[in-house]
């Protein structure tokens, strides 16, 4: 048997997973204390990995699971058979059935899905739980809230679903508080148009990473869906949210593999669109996009090594990214390189790294390959 496992490392990813369950738990602190914790661990957990990420969540004290596909929450019920856990997306109709395989909460945003889910529950003699999503302006799933008044309405009347929690989501909580306030405004009042709504035992839930700024001690709001600010990241610059002093949990590396000289006027990697204004160290990494360093980051990015930023220097290619380390004596093969994370007190944060490529933290955290092994790191140390 061939196994890589035991090669050295190229390029990787370290989870510290002691650092999210502080993450966690500082959140909590920062929440009024009757606020649920619906950890959002789709998409691998961000990238971080489902695992690993939400046996440490459950570990500490989160109190419900969202995820986006069944397949995802196929892969919770292995780690933890007892969490409730929410499906955030619409069910295909192929998939209606399986739902209760999995026994999960079902969203719903439409007549349809209702009478769908209360067929597929009828006819296997269970029930299904469900959450009704209102749209209160953010136009993707949910019932438009004037309409939701008459969705509950037959969700009360499927003998066969139970209702479990009513829930909306912000478009623009990052930036536009004035809107989110508004949104706030027409769930509340789609609640309140819900003739004969009990909303004990009710889970009531708005708020995303963002929107925990102006969470509501009063109101209806009785949990938060956290996803990325749990994994340390601040969704956007913030007093109050960074009054959380969350820490990283993900960094990326690599390695430096070839350090050459090369004379000015040389043009560097396809296109040739970096051509060395002075004589030049240059450092070849052990990374490109076929691991996640964004193409789109050619010419802008910049990585650590030996703790100095150095600048990336034309286009990222698949498998490598080269570097001016000029300015930096004492370069060699198999130097360790951060492309987000800290070494020797400077630091590479992942909005800053998500700003080069034109995009955000989320969609980085999706981008990291599958060629990239995640290690964890644990409060005993990897
Ligand atoms: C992804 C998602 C969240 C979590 O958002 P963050 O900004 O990462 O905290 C919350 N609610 C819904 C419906 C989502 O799809």
């Amino acid at each position: 048997m061939f196994t890589a496992s035991r090669l050295p490392l190229r390029c990787w990813a370290e989870i510290d997973l002691a650092a999210l369950e502080r993450n966690l738990r500082l959140i909590r602190a920062s929440l009024p204390g009757h606020m649920r914790y619906v950890a959002v661990v789709k998409a691998d957990a961000y990238g971080h990995g489902l695992h690993q990420t939400a046996a440490r969540l459950m570990h500490a004290g989160a109190d419900l699971f969202a995820v986006a596909n069944l397949a995802e929450a196929a892969a919770l019920r292995e780690i933890g058979p007892g969490w409730p856990v929410l499906l955030l997306s619409p069910l295909l109709p192929e998939e209606d059935r399986h739902v209760l395989d999995y026994d999960v909460a079902v969203t719903v945003s439409s007549a349809g899905e209702v009478e769908r889910l209360d067929n597929a529950a009828r006819s296997a003699g269970r029930t299904v739980t469900v959450h009704l999503k209102i749209d209160t302006g953010m136009g993707r799933l949910g019932v438009w809230h004037e309409q939701a008044p008459a969705l509950y309405q037959q969700i009360r009347q499927a003998s066969h679903l139970k209702l479990a929690g009513v829930f909306t989501h912000f478009s623009s909580s990052d930036e536009d508080s004035a809107f989110t306030a508004e949104q706030r405004r027409r769930f509340v009042a789609a609640l309140n148009a819900c003739q004969g709504i009990d909303l004990t035992g009710l889970l009531i839930h708005a708020d995303n990473s963002s929107g925990l700024e102006t969470v509501e001690v009063a109101g209806p709001f009785n949990a938060v869906r956290v996803g990325l600010l749990q994994f340390g990241i601040l969704p956007h610059a913030s007093s109050l949210l960074s009054q959380v002093q969350a820490e990283p949990v993900f960094s990326f590396r690599t390695r430096v593999a070839l350090v050459k000289q090369l004379p000015a006027g040389s043009g560097i990697s396809y296109g040739r669109t970096h051509v060395l204004r002075r004589d030049s160290t240059v450092a070849v990494l052990a990374a490109g996009y076929g691991d996640g360093v964004p193409r789109a980051s050619s010419n802008r990015g910049q990585v650590l090594i030996h703790g100095q930023r150095c600048p990336i220097l034309g286009r990222v290619t698949m498998d490598q990214t080269i570097v001016d380390v000029t300015d930096v004596p004492g370069v060699t093969t198999g130097d360790e390189v951060v492309l987000v994370g800290r070494q020797q007190g400077a630091q590479i944060g992942l909005t800053e790294f998500s700003r080069w490529a034109d995009t955000i933290p989320w969609e980085t955290l999706c981008s990291v390959t599958k060629r990239v092994p995640r290690l964890y790191r644990t409060s005993l140390g990897l």
